[in-house]
């Protein structure tokens, strides 16, 4: 093996410009799967990324691949996840890649998260292969879209490879051009070891898993090492490589990719970023841009069957071994019950986890409207960061809250920059920027609460702009907001976990869409309900859910039997997710319902 011969690279894109096929056609032409292996897509492994067409976990493959002079090269393709919630691990595997193909739609064109994953790459110092995919398409583009890349980031059309991963077009020069564009790493193997952990997982007889890129120097089993972050000391029982499947190796050397196992049990201890090295003769410092990652967005998780309550506990216990940017603590509400408040990176992780929960661990769930964290200033002057509406302190102990911010950018054809606006005044955007991309396609940014992202903000894009805007964004910091907190009361008691923080401004809109949307959602109890939203004391809304008239079994008294067992089992589907609040039941769609505001 000689290092000038490796090449480590990764393939970014937007979602759906091809990232998978391509991926694959390189497997296919590096022979790295014999046909029985060969599944389509074989980086998309879990079930539930397939089915969303994401990529949640990373993955590293070694490849071999002989150029057009007959060389011998090896590669090691390193795959990222395509969604905001996860920038960091796409920012770190690009950390691990001396270069990236850069894939553009030729129908598309250069979308959100095309831009947010060029800026990545170039953070990370790396060499571009241009490439336009799906030129087979009958309305490919390919002109426009060379313009674009030209115009929008630099690249020259010269560099531009034209490409259908489909059609296996321009995947034997994208190979070659891998080969002769991209550097091959830098590192020494006689200097101290540096090995970025680019990913980890759990397995339950080996501990962590940590997937890393050997910068410098060389790492053997046996070795005593040494996790940067915490200090921590482990002895390596496993090292090897992904020829995609698993290969045990004695040794690692400076640019290889692959994974080793410790014994260490606790998967929170191999970060994303964090750097390994010896215990003895260890490297002075980490390699740069490691960073702790803190949740972002906040829920409650109750089961729907308070029997099902240690089942939750040990499937978060399950999940969170292979995911240390879940984080959750035990929850009493008023309302639901024992559960749990949970946090996550973003809206995708969190959706990505419940559905887990559901699926794999077969716990039904009432899962609260998310929210994010507050900083909370209070008149004694002491601040705390609330993460759960319902904690929220009464207005007259308040001096000052700050909500985050993110800075969002919205790429859409221009017949839709009115739409994308008045979206984003709504949700109290502040206008940044607008600049054409080409004649067509615009590039908006605006400054807006991660709250109001969180509530419904993908939904009213989407539907607003039919489709064709792509949205990213990047947490910009903390600013004041006056928020206050609105509570909902069902018979004339507070539910905790339907409270939720809104901009004074909107309050009296929010409070009243809510009272009637709440009195759409809860079916007709045997009594008159009154629903009320409430600032402090002050009701500002309100409306009545009307008692049942009738039983509605008493229309078939005597009657046709299969229609009533019809009815019963209609009765019954519609239990599935009530749950008892007080005297009153409530369905799950009700404690979302402020997130549908429009
Ligand atoms: P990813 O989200 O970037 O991984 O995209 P995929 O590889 O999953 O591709 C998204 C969709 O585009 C799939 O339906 C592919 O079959 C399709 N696709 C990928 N490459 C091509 C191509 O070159 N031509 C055409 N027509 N379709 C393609
Ligand atoms: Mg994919």
């Amino acid at each position: 093996r000689n290092q000038a011969n490796v090449r480590n690279f990764s393939i970014i894109a937007h979602i759906d410009h091809g990232k998978s096929t391509l991926a694959d056609r390189i497997l296919e032409k590096t022979q790295a799967l014999s046909q029985r292996e060969m599944k389509e897509q074989f980086l998309d492994g879990m079930e539930l990324e397939r089915e969303r067409g994401i990529t949640i976990k990373l993955n590293a493959v070694r490849l071999s691949y002989t150029d057009k002079h007959n060389d011998d090269y090896l590669f090691h393709l390193i795959d990222t996840p395509g969604h905001v919630d996860f920038t960091y691990e796409v920012s770190r595997s690009l950390a691990a890649c001396e270069g990236a193909i850069l894939i553009v739609d030729a129908a598309q064109g250069i979308e959100a998260q095309t831009l947010a994953n060029v800026y990545l790459a170039l953070d990370n110092d790396l060499e571009l292969i241009p490439v336009i995919n799906k030129i087979d398409l009958p309305n490919a583009d390919t002109d426009r879209v060379a313009r674009e890349l030209e115009d929008v980031i630099g690249i020259d059309r010269d560099d531009v490879i034209l490409a259908s991963a489909k059609d296996d077009i321009g995947v034997d020069e994208t190979l070659e051009r891998i080969v002769s564009d991209i550097p091959s790493p830098a590192g020494s193997s006689e200097n101290p070891l540096q090995a970025l952990i680019f990913d980890s997982l759990y397995d339950p007889y080996r501990g962590a898993i940590a997937y890393i890129c050997v910068r410098e120097g060389s790492v053997k089993l046996g070795d005593k090492i040494r996790l940067m972050a915490n200090g921590k000391e482990f002895e390596i029982n496993e090292i090897g490589v992904f020829a995609p499947n698993p290969e045990k190796r004695d040794e690692l050397t400076v640019g290889d990719v692959g994974y080793l196992t410790a014994s260490i049990k606790n998967v929170g201890d191999t970060r994303v970023g964090d750097t390994i090295t010896h215990a003895k003769n260890p490297a002075e410092n980490p390699l740069p841009g490691y960073k702790q990652l803190n949740p972002m967005v906040f829920c409650g998780l109750f089961p729907v069957n308070s029997g099902q309550y240690n089942d939750l506990r040990e499937a978060l216990e399950r999940l969170e071994l292979n995911d240390s940017s879940l984080q959750y603590e035990a929850e009493s509400s008023q309302a639901l019950g024992f559960g749990f408040r949970c946090g996550f990176l973003g809206l995708l992780h969190m959706e990505i986890i419940q559905e887990r929960l559901e699926r794999e661990f077969n716990i039904s769930l009432i899962t609260t409207a998310p929210s994010v964290i507050y900083e909370v200033e209070k008149t004694d002057d002491e601040t705390i960061e609330v993460e759960n509406p319902s904690a929220m302190p009464d207005a007259q102990l308040i001096k000052d809250v700050r909500e985050p911010f993110v800075k969002a950018t919205i790429m859409v054809p221009n017949d839709y920059v009115g739409s994308v606006m008045e979206i984003a005044q709504k949700k109290r955007g502040e206008f940044i920027t607008m600049e054409y991309l080409d004649e067509v396609r615009v590039n908006i940014t605006y400054y807006i609460p991660l709250s109001e992202i969180v509530f419904d903000f993908f939904n009213q894009l989407k539907s607003r702009t039919k489709g064709y805007a792509s949205f990213d964004y990047d947490i910009s910091g903390y600013r004041s907001s006056n928020l206050v907190k609105m509570d909902i009361l069902l018979n004339g008691e507070t539910i905790d976990a339907l409270s939720f923080i809104v901009h004074r401004d909107f309050a009296y809109e929010r409070g009243k869409h809510i009272v009637d949307k709440l009195k759409d959602l809860i079916p007709r109890q045997q009594f008159e309900v009154p629903v009320q939203a409430a600032i402090g004391n002050k009701v500002i809304a309100r409306s009545t859910i009307k008692a049942m008239k009738k039983n509605v079994l008493s229309k078939c008294y005597g009657g046709d039997i299969s229609r009533k067992r019809k009815l019963l089992e209609k009765q019954k589907e519609g239990k599935k997710r009530m749950k008892m609040v007080g005297s009153v039941e409530v369905p799950q769609e009700a404690f979302m319902a402020i997130l549908e505001m429009d």
